[in-house]
């Protein structure tokens, strides 16, 4: 067996019952092969067996009183995978479904897609299985304070700086730096995300899905095509989806889908401004379900208990531009192969790890342009970032000085991504791009640290 494959072994045997990390360890390590004849340095200090184990995994219970005053508990997480390049960076999940192994397989993505940022940041994620959905204000600030009452122990500006995910917006993180500030006594930088009455950046709710827009222009004009006048599939319905139609609404484009778990609305006439206005006041402020934008706007369909890629497989939907933007593996060969059938060329990831590697590899046989997750969605990271640096510097730059920095590193990451393609013999695949790019920087600072 060659070295990646063995690497690959070994996970599967020592972290038993972690699908999704093996799929991430898999994805990545397997586009890494032409690395291995290259750098025999790498090899010999044995790189890869140090980076799919992370620094450390931290485990804690998290206790809380609902409204009843009944005490819940749930599982907390924080894998701090690498710190190579610079404090552990990633966000915090709550949903129902996370254990162990979506928290590593996130964390393991999230130490390639910083390192592709062009800033210097290291790779971490951390949740919970609590589900926020239905939970009142006060029980979600309960469970935030006692989930930030162990967490503040290993976090901090130059050590680890937790961010959102699914389920954290901006009043989770206004609970959670609360709690922190309370209990530390200072206003360090040690979460992203934050309101711009403490903190926050300009830019930072929107940045992920208006990157996952710009890497998707960037591909398009490498065949000199364009966004405007294309139709768009968005699933989700959360912060990444919620800006990937705001953006493509600004460069021409014509949303037409949007998700939550409970199912599909579909609008022809395309999700305009108005429209969209209203689903940041569902989702954000009063926390429907997508469902009620079918009950508000004419001619739209909702399809109850399906996603986009169900819908549009089945309703034969032409498209021209995909954007999953809501979770893992929402996209299988099949789904993959309709969307190829439907007229799909471009898939820029929001989401983390939405496609599957059967998904992938469908898109790659049949010459669409795909954006990976790490690439495509690295401009949250990114503008979180860029928080830290102005939070570093007591300063906030304006709407327009951060969307140009966001833009420029999207811009960035697409050509380091195609260069490092180029270069170790897959050309135009962004996959084994920005994997390639994102590891040589952290193989060659950990090689410089020695045996650590
Ligand atoms: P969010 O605001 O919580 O929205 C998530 C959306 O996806 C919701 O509409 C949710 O529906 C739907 N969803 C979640 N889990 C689902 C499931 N198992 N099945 C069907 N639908 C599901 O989260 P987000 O921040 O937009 O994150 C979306 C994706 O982008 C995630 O993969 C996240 O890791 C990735 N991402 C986010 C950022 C960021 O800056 N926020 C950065 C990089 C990558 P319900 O409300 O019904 O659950």
């Amino acid at each position: 067996m060659s070295l990646i494959q063995d690497v690959i072994a070994s996970v599967q045997e020592k972290d038993p019952g972690q699908p999704q990390f093996h799929q991430a360890v898999k994805e990545v390590l397997t586009t890494l092969e032409p690395t291995v004849d290259r750098h025999p340095e790498f090899t010999k200090a044995k790189i890869l067996e140090r980076l799919v184990i992370p620094d450390r995994v931290i485990l804690f219970r998290v206790p809380w009183a609902d409204d009843k005053g009944e005490v819940q508990v749930n599982r907390g997480y924080r894998v701090q995978f690498s710190n190579a390049i610079g404090p552990y960076k990633g966000g915090l999940r709550l949903h129902p479904s996370v254990n162990l192994g979506i928290i590593k397989f996130l964390g393991f993505e999230q130490i390639f897609k910083n390192a592709l940022t062009t800033l210097p940041m290291g790779g971490g994620k951390g949740g919970s299985d609590f589900d926020p959905k239905g939970k009142s204000d006060g029980e979600v600030m309960r469970f935030c304070q006692s989930f930030m009452m162990e967490l503040y122990r290993h976090i901090g500006p130059d050590t680890d700086v937790p961010a959102g995910d699914i389920g954290v917006g901006g009043r989770e993180i206004g609970y959670l730096y609360g709690t922190y500030k309370k209990i530390v006594n200072n206003n360090a930088s040690v979460l992203t995300g934050k309101g711009l009455e403490y903190g926050g950046s300009l830019i930072r709710p929107e940045a992920t899905g208006y990157g996952a827009v710009y890497f998707a222009a960037e591909m398009l004009a490498t065949r000199d095509q364009e966004i405007k006048g294309k139709s768009a599939i968005v699933s989700g319905s959360g912060n990444v989806a919620q800006y990937t139609v705001e953006k493509l609404l600004d460069l021409g484009g014509k949303p037409i889908t949007l998700s939550d778990s409970t199912g599909t609305i579909v609008d022809e006439e395309g999700i305009d401004r108005e429209k969209l206005a209203y689903v940041l006041d569902l989702k954000n402020v009063q926390r429907g379900r997508i469902k009620e934008y079918a009950d508000k706007f004419k001619g739209v369909t909702y399809y109850d208990g399906k996603s986009v890629w169900e819908v549009a497989k089945e309703q034969g939907i032409k498209v021209e531009l995909a954007f999953p933007s809501a979770t893992q593996n929402e996209i299988n060969a099949e789904l993959a192969q309709a969307l190829v059938t439907n007229g799909c060329i471009c898939v820029s990831e929001g989401a983390n790890m939405p496609s599957d590697l059967e998904a992938i590899k469908i898109y790659q046989d049949n010459g669409l342009l795909y954006g990976p997750a790490k690439a495509a969605n690295a401009g949250g990271v990114a503008t979180s970032g860029l928080e830290m640096a102005q939070n570093s510097m007591r300063l906030s730059w304006s709407r327009e000085d951060v969307d140009k920095r966001l833009h420029g590193i999207m811009k960035s990451i697409h050509q380091s991504s195609l260069e490092a393609a180029e270069a170790y013999g897959k050309p135009g695949d962004y996959l084994t791009g920005a994997n390639i790019a994102g590891y040589l920087k952290v193989a060659n600072a950990m090689l410089a640290f020695g045996v650590v």
